[in-house]
């Protein structure tokens, strides 16, 4: 992932997908005539079908009948709030039924809203609509969650999400997986030099050079907090994990920071690594301990180096 791939760019929204589960062909084209000319939309003509096409397509959002043979509406609304790739796709019912009570059970059973037959096609749109701003509202939360807003790099909580899913795959595939933890140098005497903001900048620099030299897409880098970064390198072995630690190493060093009122500086960075083949026994906790000795021993080194963790 790249920051610019983050940070999502002005790329067109691709049509949302509704799915809609109705027994009726007329109310099927009765909801496609309102809908199809926004949305992609697909169609279930039973409870037991919209389930599995909704386990295999998990659409934006569900538009849910009640009255239906077999399976009604209700019962379709439970497995569906059960299944784990399906249960957070918002579902509005459009039915017939129109009592309190049944609006009440469809709330309470997970519905995020309720229309009554014979329905205003304006109506339809509208509530449709406001489910969908809902559903981007969450992705962009969620987005943001995962994102360090200052560099525009993943954040620590991403980057543990990916380093137990990688270290899982490597067990199960006994292939390496390499971990390269950074620290820039005396960034202390860098904010004392130029002032906070001018340090924000510093940061900024540094995670496009990390980004940029970490180009393979299993490559994972992210900011593990304050002037702290890490590089997940699944695959690697230990020789191309210090080659591409060296070359960050050396382009953060070359690199003449320039910031907006003319002053410039350089910085430099130290790096800890080590690779590992992983078996089910082993502690992920240690592997990222051993990242940061060999971290450590770099400044002790004198900083600005690359230090490998060496079994013992
Ligand atoms: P060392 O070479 O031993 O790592 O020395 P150092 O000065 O880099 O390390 P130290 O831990 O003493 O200081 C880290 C500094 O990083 C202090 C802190 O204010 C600064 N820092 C942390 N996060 C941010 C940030 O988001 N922006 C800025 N500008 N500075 C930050
Ligand atoms: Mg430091
Ligand atoms: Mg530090």
């Amino acid at each position: 992932m790249t920051i610019s791939e983050i940070s999502g760019g002005m790329k067109k929204q691709k049509k949302h997908t509704i799915l809609i589960i109705d027994d009726s062909d007329v109310n099927i084209a009765a909801l496609m005539r309102i809908l199809s000319p926004d949305y992609k939309i697909l169609v279930a003509m039973s409870g037991n079908e919209g389930i599995e096409l909704a386990k295999s397509t998990t659409p934006d959002l569900i538009i849910l009948d009640i009255i239906m043979p077999d399976m009604d509406g209700f019962d379709t609304i439970v497995a569906l709030k059960k299944a784990i790739s399906t249960r957070y796709i918002p579902v509005i019912f459009v039915t017939a039924l129109s009592r309190p009570e049944d609006e009440t059970k469809g709330l309470l059973l997970g519905g995020s809203d309720y229309i009554t037959k014979p329905f205003s096609p304006e109506v339809v749109k509208q509530r449709v609509k406001n489910q969908i701003r809902i559903l981007e509202y969450i992705k962009k939360i969620e987005q943001l969650s995962r994102i360090d807003q200052l560099t525009g790099l993943p954040n620590r909580r991403s980057f543990h999400e990916r380093l137990l899913s990688e270290w899982k795959l490597a067990i199960r595939e006994k292939t390496v997986i390499s971990l390269l933890v950074m620290d820039l140098d005396h960034f202390k005497k860098c904010n004392d030099e130029f002032g906070h903001l001018m340090g924000d900048t510093v940061l900024q620099k540094v995670a496009k050079i990390i980004d940029s030299i970490t180009k393979r897409p299993t490559d994972f880098s992210a900011r593990w907090g304050g002037e702290e970064f890490i590089v997940l390198l699944p695959k690697t072995d230990s020789d191309n994990a210090i080659t591409i630690a060296e070359l960050i190493r050396s382009n953060v060093e070359n690199k003449l920071i320039t910031f907006n009122d003319g002053k410039s500086t350089n910085i430099t960075i130290s790096i800890g690594v080590n690779t590992h083949m992983p078996t089910k026994n082993c502690s992920l906790n240690d592997y990222l301990h051993y990242a940061d000795d060999a971290l450590y021993l770099a400044k002790r080194n004198g900083r600005n180096n690359v230090t490998v963790h060496v079994p013992g």
